[in-house]
């Protein structure tokens, strides 16, 4: 029995939440077989249609819909000059649709098809923000209350750059840029915010940190010493991706576990970061890399090097992407923790199937693929919006003018 073909590719993209989310349906010649695929770039979302639409649809009019791997070599190699998020994100589109399609042909879900579960759901951590670590220890006190056993803190600081945290204007007048984000503040403030956690939440929940990118790797050093007494499960993207060859010697100066990854849009690039010596836990977005076949590829890789994963998934992951990364959680001896999100309501009537998190764990759909379904008419009343991280990121500035990396 010959497998169905592809007969067409579909690419939709809708922002329920503010956040862009790229949908890419596969369709076959099997009446009623298609498959959905997490194309996601949220700030170059029209690049990426672009790619799909003009370039990679094309060449899968008649494909075999059961040759994954050969289809994703193809597509790779295709534009020459290959990899970045753009390329990738389109690739991932097509792979999770395959991945997709061959659950439903199987009647399985995917992690069904990855060798089975390893686990019954996912921990995942949840972030807790305030403009105050007084705010901020409120709200992740609440995430606890409601079973979460995971926290990521992040608190504001005078200037608007905070991040994940609100900003607050005008923190340095008479400066340059009177709204800027200051280091030497950061690194003082960030020991206390996690003291005062301890105070507070006590020795039973795992605290996490994200310093998005902002530290030179002696500061990144610093803050990881500063930090050991509070025992953070990780510290997240401690240098910009610029500066990663400098990761082991900001790992050899302490033990608190490092996470990096996110900004990896290379799949080999991320297989180096496991093998290097400079990562405790691996995150990337699994958009970015490729798809399910490359993070499946990591995760094998991070199992047999003694790393550990915790995908990157906040809201620019679409419930697609969340699922795909669950199938790697809920199948990879590596399983470190999964991000989570907790996607609004108007998001599950688009995606009915959208994996929920409850007492601290994300459950997988068991319907077969992604176990997923896509509204097309719900998403066409949430168009695409422009601009939103630019506007953002242009803020994030010292106080003496000078861009900082967001
Ligand atoms: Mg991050």
């Amino acid at each position: 029995m010959s497998a169905p073909s592809i007969t067409g590719v579909r690419v939709f993209v809708t922002a329920p939440e503010g956040v862009n989310l790229v949908v890419v349906r596969v369709d076959t010649s099997e009446p009623g077989l298609y498959g959905l695929g997490c194309a996601t770039f949220h700030q170059r979302f029209a690049a990426v249609v672009a790619a799909l639409e003009t370039h990679v649809a094309p060449l899968l009019t008649g494909r075999d819909v059961s040759q994954i791997s050969d289809i994703g070599r193809m597509l790779h190699f295709s534009s020459y000059w290959r990899g970045g998020p753009v390329l990738n994100s389109a690739l991932s589109g097509i792979d999770m649709a395959l991945w997709d399609i061959a659950g439903k042909r199987a009647g399985l879900p995917v992690h069904d098809l990855l060798g089975g579960r390893l686990r019954g759901a996912a921990p995942v951590y949840l972030h807790a923000s305030g403009a105050t670590i007084e705010e901020t220890l409120d709200h992740a006190e609440s995430l606890v209350a409601a079973g979460l056993r995971h926290v990521r803190l992040q608190t504001g600081q005078p200037g608007l750059g905070a991040y994940g945290a609100p900003g607050t204007p005008g923190g340095y007048p008479g400066a340059p840029y009177p709204d800027g984000w200051d280091v030497h503040h950061y690194l003082a403030q960030t020991p206390r915010l996690f003291a005062a956690a301890r105070e507070r939440l006590g020795d039973d929940v795992e605290l996490l940190h994200d310093v998005h990118s902002r530290l030179t790797p002696k500061q990144a050093a610093v803050l990881a010493r500063a930090l050991e007494p509070y025992r953070l499960f990780f510290l997240e993207d401690v240098v910009a991706p610029e500066h990663y060859d400098r990761l082991p010697e900001v790992r050899a100066a302490s033990p608190v576990p490092l996470a990096v990854g996110e900004l990896t849009a290379s799949v080999t690039d991320a297989a180096r970061l496991v093998t290097g010596g400079g990562v405790d836990l691996l995150r990337c977005h699994i958009s970015a890399i490729g798809g399910l076949t490359p993070g499946h590829k990591l995760a094998v890789l991070c199992e047999l090097h003694g790393v550990q994963t915790a995908w990157h998934a906040p809201a620019d992951v679409s419930p697609i992407g969340a699922a795909a990364n669950l199938a790697l959680d809920l199948t990879s001896p590596a399983f470190g923790i999964q991000e989570g999100h907790v996607y609004a309501d108007v998001v599950h009537e688009i995606f009915p199937g959208t994996p929920v998190i409850a007492a601290g764990y994300a459950q997988a759909s068991t319907g077969p693929g992604w176990g997923l379904e896509f509204d097309e008419a719900a998403a066409a009343r949430h168009p695409p919006v422009l601009g939103g991280h630019e506007r953002w990121a242009a803020t994030v500035r010292r106080p003496d003018g000078a861009i900082e990396a967001p």
